[in-house]
């Protein structure tokens, strides 16, 4: 989506956030369940980043844990880095944390209604959300309100700030929960599956909407879905996630046109229509397995076409695909693809113990 000469243009800032070595994990009485496991991204101003998955990938997960959000029996393990604006959230208390959420970092839930108070009129939602973070009151909050409704699209916005939620429609009432993230005059929004439960008409307008306030604020959007064809149209940067792990990272026109993780090839080949030739619809065979040990080996291994001995065996760092894409990372140990696959071995077992010694 977003701006992409603007992206470009600001590509050599510091990223507004960082996430660096993210573990959280899920500690049942059977099992730690490692729900995500190593993350490495980060989004600049105006950049919107992509996080694409199986359910079970550890792409929501990711998104609680930035937001604060991860409730027991989980939790954000020692070693992870989440920084926003140079500083570490990790290291904040929860009243802190609650501060920042919802006001430099909101986020948009798939289903509006979980956002959404049902005994409180619409309007009446946002003013809360503008008296807590930009200490508007009264009528200057009621005219905000109706100004960001307005801002989402919707019509005849006056009078619906009076309405309850069950009185909206449910492309109305995701406009209505975006209206109130802006609210608090986010630089981050975080997007978890935010067109999902709506149909595709409506999906389109509301990933345009957000195209739109994008491009008028300058916000740094983190898009989360399920969905190849809607990551594709929003995007400036995608990370496919597998089993709590970014197994491949690139700008988006990279990844679609010349995808390189066996994993993110499925995908792309299990979308309808980009396979004219096939006579049926490719799928990925097998679940995304649930991630409940460190990985010493590649957890795509039981489902992936071009896997071999070592693959059992190493666990794949994060390598550029060849030594003239450093801005295109596969985890996987086919890469770099100039080297020998016995040299892309070595080093993918080099930068293991590279991760582990540092852990330590
Ligand atoms: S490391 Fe092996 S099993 Fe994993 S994706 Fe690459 S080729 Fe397939």
């Amino acid at each position: 989506m977003a701006q992409r000469e603007t992206s470009a243009v600001r590509s050599e800032d510091e990223p507004l956030l960082s996430v660096q070595n993210l573990q959280t994990a899920f500690f049942t009485d059977k099992e730690v369940i490692r729900a995500v496991d190593g993350v490495n991204f980060d989004i600049r101003r105006g950049e919107t980043v992509g996080i694409v998955g199986e359910s079970g990938s550890g792409k929501s997960v990711t998104a609680r844990s930035i937001m604060g959000l991860v409730d027991s029996p989980g939790r954000v393990l020692e070693g992870s880095r989440i920084k926003f604006r140079g500083e570490d959230l990790t290291q904040k208390t929860e009243k802190e944390y609650r501060n920042l959420r919802g006001s430099d970092i909101a986020m948009v839930f798939q289903d509006p209604l979980t956002s959404l108070n049902p005994v409180y009129t619409v309007g009446n939602q946002i003013k809360e959300a503008l008296r807590l973070h930009q200490n508007l009151h009264g009528a200057e909050a009621t005219e905000e309100a109706i100004n960001l409704l307005e801002a989402v699209g919707i019509p005849d916005a006056s009078r619906r700030v009076k309405e309850y939620p069950h009185e909206f429609s449910g492309g109305m009432r995701q406009r209505a929960v975006i209206a109130m993230a802006l609210a608090c005059d986010p630089e981050l929004l975080i997007c978890d599956e935010p067109t999902t439960a709506l149909d595709v008409t409506i999906q389109a307008q509301i990933l345009e909407l957000l195209q739109e306030l994008q491009e008028e604020r300058g916000l740094a959007i983190m898009f989360i879905t399920h969905d190849m064809g809607v990551i594709a149209e929003v995007s400036d940067r995608v990370n496919v996630m597998y089993a709590g792990e970014i197994v491949e990272s690139a700008p988006v026109e990279e990844l679609f046109g010349n995808p390189r993780h066996p994993y993110t090839q499925g995908l792309l080949r299990s979308i309808p229509g980009n396979q004219p030739d096939a006579d049926r619809l490719q799928t990925i065979e097998g679940d995304v397995p649930t991630p409940n040990e460190p990985a010493g080996y590649c957890r795509f291994e039981p489902r992936c076409p071009k896997a071999f001995e070592d693959c059992t065996r190493v666990h794949p760092a994060s390598v550029a695909v060849d030594s003239d894409s450093q801005d295109h990372t596969a985890a996987c140990l086919l890469y770099p693809e100039d080297e020998s696959q016995r040299e892309a071995v070595e080093l993918h077992e080099q930068r293991e113990s590279q991760r582990e010694v540092s852990e330590r």
